[in-house]
């Protein structure tokens, strides 16, 4: 049976605000989208608004139990970030991998969130429940300098994509300092081959392009102290060079973009029907104090999502909160911060045929909201930081409150 909800505003994303609007959802799907008077059995959600399930294309779960980012020792850099974070993760959620995923599933639905571009770094076939919580593609996690290394990252890749559904999967290759040239085109090929989007660590940090142009800095002290920089030195790929591999599979997106040559932006412009950039404006001020160029992107037309990351770096996983960030910041409007983690966020991680608008025939994945403000603005009112989450529906069933 079909059932309608109205709201106050429906935000669809791919078309101005509908005041007044309703949604009709059947058989867990979006059945008709309108304004004004609806025909059938209508539930007046009353002064909300509507808007599609929100979608974080960047998260890292199994940080999930870790009660506050976790600052890089000694301060400043993700070189002395990533130690810190790891042997938070192991204090926090020894063995308590599964539990964290979950945790952080549900703060994720809470906060509005259907979809998740979820980085794993075990088997995610064996950790990440699929219902009653946001709908997940994962991105297995590939790293390796060493010839032994890149074999078992290889190996464990591909019982990984043997496990999960194409529609739910994807690779990453860790970043540009933890992948030797040789596993960054392998992984890539497999990619292309399978039809998997790709997600990439990129010019994250000063420290990342000291090592590729010159070999040293403090990730070749990082590498060297965890015995993970081989000899002879690993041939590494630049931030250009990346973004050129990346977009031979068939969506490529480039997380955090914060330190950006110019080689690399011209071959993001280059490639901008298949690559995407994810900011994390929180972890980036956290990790580097510098967030990625948003407006030259955006003017460049190069899709720009917006993630949370984990919860070593980021305080909650809260789009919303990470739109402020950035809103605040003079870095994007409310408008476009919204397409920033719908549209754009599910285009970044090749979900756009099944998220980040409301339109017929998709899943009824959608998020209510509760403005405390009534501006003329519906998007402002929609990211003013008052605003609550009040229901999460995962087709056309609540996923929050439970
Ligand atoms: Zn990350």
């Amino acid at each position: 049976m079909a059932v309608t909800l109205r709201a106050r505003a429906v935000l669809p994303m791919h078309g101005p605000p509908l005041d007044g609007g309703w949604v009709r959802i059947k058989g867990g799907r979006v059945v008709a989208v309108g304004r004004r008077r609806a025909a059938g059995p209508t539930i007046d959600l009353g002064d909300v608004l509507l808007l599609p399930g929100l979608v974080n294309p960047h998260t890292h779960l199994e940080f999930s139990k870790i009660p506050k980012p976790v600052p890089p020792q000694p301060p400043g850099g993700l070189a002395g970030w990533i130690p810190a974070a790891v042997a938070a993760r192991r204090h926090a959620a020894r063995d308590e991998t599964a539990q964290a995923i979950l945790s952080g599933l549900q703060e994720s639905a809470a906060a509005g969130v259907t979809l998740l571009g979820e980085i794993a770094t075990a088997d995610p076939a064996l950790s990440y429940p699929t219902h009653g919580v946001p709908r997940l593609r994962v991105f297995r996690e590939c790293l390796g300098l060493g010839e032994r290394r890149i074999e078992q990252s290889l190996a464990s890749l591909r019982r990984s994509l043997d496990r999960l559904p194409a529609s739910s999967a994807g690779i990453s290759p860790h970043a540009p300092y933890s992948v030797k040239a040789s596993l960054a085109a392998t992984l890539v090929k497999l990619a292309a081959k399978q039809g998997l989007p790709v997600v990439v660590h990129l010019a994250e940090s000063r420290e990342e392009q000291d090592l590729i142009e010159q070999g040293t800095g403090a990730f070749r002290d990082l590498l060297e102290s965890i015995g993970a920089w081989p000899s002879p030195p690993p041939q590494l790929l630049s931030a250009a060079d990346w973004v050129s591999l990346a977009c031979r599979a068939p969506r490529a997106a480039f997380v955090h973009a914060s330190f950006l040559d110019r080689p690399t932006f011209d071959r993001l412009v280059r490639h901008r029907d298949r690559a995407a950039v994810i900011v994390c404006p929180r972890t980036a001020l956290l990790i580097s104090g510098r967030i990625a160029p948003v407006r030259e992107l955006l003017a460049a037309g190069i899709h720009v999502a917006l993630g949370t990351d984990g919860r070593g770096s980021a305080p909650d996983l809260s789009p919303l909160r990470e739109a402020q960030a950035l809103i605040d910041r003079g870095l994007a409007s409310p408008q476009e911060a919204l397409k920033m983690m719908t549209t754009s966020a599910a285009w970044a991680i090749g979900c756009e045929r099944i998220a980040g608008r409301i339109a017929c025939g998709r899943p009824a994945d959608l998020v209510v909201l509760r403005p405390a403000e009534h501006s003329t603005d519906t998007y402002a009112d929609a990211l003013a930081p008052s605003t609550q989450v009040v229901m999460t529906l995962r087709s056309g069933r609540p996923i929050h409150p439970a």
